[in-house]
């Protein structure tokens, strides 16, 4: 269906386009119908009738003259012709003008009786005469018309008599001739004409009376039903045709209900619609409820009202939102779930409204009278609220004086009372989903927080967003700071260092906008001047659409996997060299050995073979070392202790090395000690490293004193050289695998780096401590070993 709507907001279109046809119209297009009809079958009625009428004239004076002819045939001769005419004239029957005439055989006039007729004897009536004794003369007997000089018609009858040929001729104006059948026919004419005026009084008056206030009353109610109102004229109409005490005034005063109710009905949409928008507009219970108690006022004409709601910890019902209640009311009422007569309960226990019409005389309600007089209330309605996330809840409507709402009113309530429990629902998973979102938002927080890669995010314009604490350490910055700049000023700052500005600019921002997603390594120095190696990884931050949201960096401290390269490379090249060496000797020994062309003596053949023995020892304790220094790495370095003598282990160890070392090894600074728990093999490998450590880094003859000692539980070793010593920052570094210090020495003398990262593994196996001090000159390597820890039990 299509409307317009007019500039005064009236819709109107196609409703009047399909308007019926007009019943005004239509009954006088009926009545003219029946109206032609009647005239067609009253003219050819009267045509007939007025035909048989005319022929009956014309047979009577016919047969008058055929009479008169005969009467004066056999009638008495004596009497003066002119005398029986006139007496034949009385007796006709005929009343008005006539003339009877008598002629003779030659159409002589013998005698003629003229009633109420002149004719004169002028010529033209003269005329007139023999032409009518002409025409008589043509036959026996017979009729015909003339018209008169003056112009009037005239019936003509005539006779023959048998005995001569004299003829008798009647005579009269037609107009008195068919006086009766005009008269008849006139009649019929007005009893039509009486009829079909009677049909168009009857049509106007119908019109007047029935359809025209039925139009009017067709008219409102397509008013009502596309504005809903009538305007003030229209309803003082409706007001005219309602004091009708006929079906016209019913439907006039129907119609002026059904106006009202649907006005009543639009506002109660109106507000309905408006309370809807609210609660779909609005996350805040309480402005819905205002809204609500607002509508309602306005609705029903209460002045209080109340939402109750139950407070799950305590377990009674509440008023949550209320108008119009005493602040005391308000604050204690207090509605227990179990309560039997409370409105509200039984709202709840029943899933429907309960209304108390008079709470003087309902007899539930005796016990809460008390509360209700003192509040001012007479009757209650209480909606139920259905909820289903939310705790149970009841829309109250009181009022002052006794009153029982009617069913509509109620079904009215109850569409409040649904948007009431919907403001509630929404309340509830509103608070639900806002703590299941901060729940979340605080896990992903702390999942991002405690990164150990730096995270920076950044909007499209290269504001900084987020920044999580790792990035913050790097950048050495408060955390308001560093969201208060772009990520390129974040970048310059962690790069202050960096010596070549050009580099880094090249590097790190011209590659940051040409390609959408790359890394970057970057070596730093962190706070302490230490050098950190840095992998920066940009990317982007799209959103479903693939729209760019901003931008993203994460920094990763990769100082370790660097560390762990340069580890890689430099136990190849250390293990390469070192198994090259003892490989190369081992070979060249034994191919001297083998060597045809040259006789060796047995002195000479020892001393190679024990050369290569040699190599081959330095080879497996290579090869050992690995093994050990995997197995500590791994983590599955296993040790048997037993109870033994760190003093004895040194002296087994010291005469082991026998005079593969001749350094003078001092060891008078061995005091008594418990023995403690060791694993003997790896305790006797630590005490070798460190005493052929001190020898090769202090030199050939340089003295190595050994002390040992008890102290606070443990017992301690100490192995001095005169050597090099070792730089104070440095001396932590040594233990680490493959570590060597650079410089001449180091390279001069060879080595892994393994050795007292060994030591410091098997050291730490039995909860020792190993370290090294300057003893300037020379170092001191240090480790102590604690009496009672037994190591095999972990
Ligand atoms: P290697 O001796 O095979 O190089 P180590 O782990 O035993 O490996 O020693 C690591 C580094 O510590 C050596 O390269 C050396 O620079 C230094 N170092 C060890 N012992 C001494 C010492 N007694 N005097 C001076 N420097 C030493």
């Amino acid at each position: 269906m299509s409307f317009t709507v007019d500039s005064r907001g009236n819709r109107s279109g196609q409703y009047l386009e399909q308007r019926k046809p007009d019943v005004r119209a239509r009954i006088l297009r009926l009545y003219i119908l029946f109206a032609t009809i009647v005239l067609i079958g009253a003219l050819i009625t009267t045509y007939f009738l007025q035909s048989r009428m005319k022929e009956n004239v014309i047979a009577h004076d016919l047969a008058l003259a055929r009479d008169l002819v005969e009467y004066l045939e056999l009638g008495p001769s004596a009497v003066p012709i002119q005398v029986e005419l006139e007496k034949l004239v009385e007796i006709s029957g005929i009343d008005g003008p006539v003339t009877v005439m008598l002629l003779d055989d030659t159409r002589e006039i013998l005698a003629i009786d003229q009633r109420d007729v002149t004719i004169n004897s002028s010529f033209d009536w003269s005329n007139w005469q023999r032409l009518v004794t002409r025409t008589a003369s043509f036959d026996r007997s017979g009729s015909f018309f003339t018209n008169d000089p003056d112009g009037q018609e005239w019936l003509h009858s005539y006779a023959t008599f048998p005995s001569s040929e004299n003829k008798l001729i009647v005579q009269r104006p037609t107009a008195d001739a068919f006086s009766t059948s005009r008269l008849f026919i006139g009649g019929i004419l007005v009893a039509v004409i009486i009829y079909l005026l009677g049909g168009i009084f009857s049509w106007a008056v119908l019109t007047n009376q029935v359809i025209r206030p039925l139009e009017q009353l067709e008219r409102y109610s397509e008013r009502i039903r596309w504005r809903g109102r009538l305007s003030s004229t229209e309803r003082r109409q409706i007001d005219k045709l309602k004091v009708h005490e006929d079906q016209l005034g019913n439907l006039a005063s129907s119609l002026a209900a059904m106006q009202q109710e649907t006005e009543q009905r639009l506002v109660q949409l109106a507000t309905l619609l408006e309370t809807g928008r609210v609660v779909a507009s609005s996350l805040d219970s309480t402005a819905v409820f205002d809204n609500i108690f607002n509508q309602v006022q306005t609705l029903f004409g209460v002045t209080r009202c109340a939402v109750v709601v139950l407070d799950q910890r305590a377990e009674v019902f509440r008023i949550r939102a209320s108008r119009g209640l005493s602040e005391n009311y308000t604050k204690q009422l207090r509605i227990a779930p179990s309560e039997p007569n409370s409105p509200s309960m039984r709202a709840l226990r029943n899933e429907t409204p309960i209304q108390v019409a008079d709470t003087n005389t309902d007899l539930a309600f005796v016990n809460l009278q008390y509360r209700a007089q003192k509040e001012g209330f007479r009757s209650v309605l209480a909606i139920p609220l259905a909820t289903q996330f939310s705790p149970p809840a009841v829309l109250l409507l009181y009022k002052s004086d006794p009153y029982r709402y009617s069913y509509s009113e109620i079904e009215l309530a109850s569409s409040f009372g649904h948007h009431a429990s919907i403001a509630l629902e929404n309340a509830a998973l509103f608070a639900k989903t806002d703590e299941q979102l901060q729940e979340q938002t605080r896990r992903l927080e702390a999942i991002v927080e405690s990164l150990s890669d730096g995270l920076i995010l950044e909007g499209p314009s290269g504001k900084v967003l987020y920044c999580n604490q790792r990035a913050l350490t790097l950048l050495r910055l408060p955390r308001s700071q560093a969201q208060a700049k772009t990520s390129t000023e974040l970048i310059h700052l962690l790069l202050a260092d960096q010596s070549d500005p050009e580099w880094v600019d090249e590097k790190v921002f011209d590659r940051q906008f040409k390609s959408r997603s790359h890394a970057l390594d970057l070596a730093l120095q962190n706070g302490r001047g230490k050098p950190r190696d840095l992998r920066i990884h940009f990317f982007d931050v799209n959103d479903e659409q693939g729209e760019l949201l901003g931008r993203g960096q994460v920094w990763q401290d990769i100082t370790k996997d660097k560390e762990i390269d340069r580890m890689k490379s430099a136990l190849l090249s250390t293990v390469s060299h070192e198994l090259r060496t003892p490989l190369a000797t081992i070979k060249g020994f034994a191919t001297t050995l083998l060597a045809d062309d040259v006789k060796w003596d047995e002195a000479a053949q020892r001393e190679f073979l024990e050369a290569i023995s040699l190599e081959t020892d330095r080879l497996t304790r290579l090869v050992q070392n690995l093994l050990d220094m995997s197995r500590i790495e791994a983590r599955v370095l296993t040790i048997q202790c037993e109870r033994y003598s760190l003093n004895e282990l040194i002296s087994q160890v010291v005469r082991g090395f026998g005079s593969a070392i001749d350094n003078p090894i001092s060891d008078s600074e061995l005091r008594d000690l418990p023995p403690v728990w060791m694993d003997v093999s790896r305790i006797s490998t630590v005490i070798r490293n460190l005493i052929e450590n001190a020898a090769k880094y202090a030199g050939p003859d340089m003295p190595i004193e050994i002390a040992t000692w008890n102290d606070n539980g443990s017992v301690l070793m100490s192995v001095r050289d005169y050597g090099p010593g070792i730089p104070s920052d440095l001396q932590q570094k040594v233990f680490d695998r493959f570590y060597r210090v650079e410089n001449g020495l180091t390279r001069r003398v060879g080595g892994t780096g393994l050795g007292l990262a060994i030591c410091k593994g098997f050291i730490d196996a039995h909860g020792g401590t190993i370290w090294v001090r300057d003893a300037n000159p020379g170092a001191a390597f240090i480790f102590s070993l604690p009496i009672d820890h037994n190591c095999n039990e972990g």
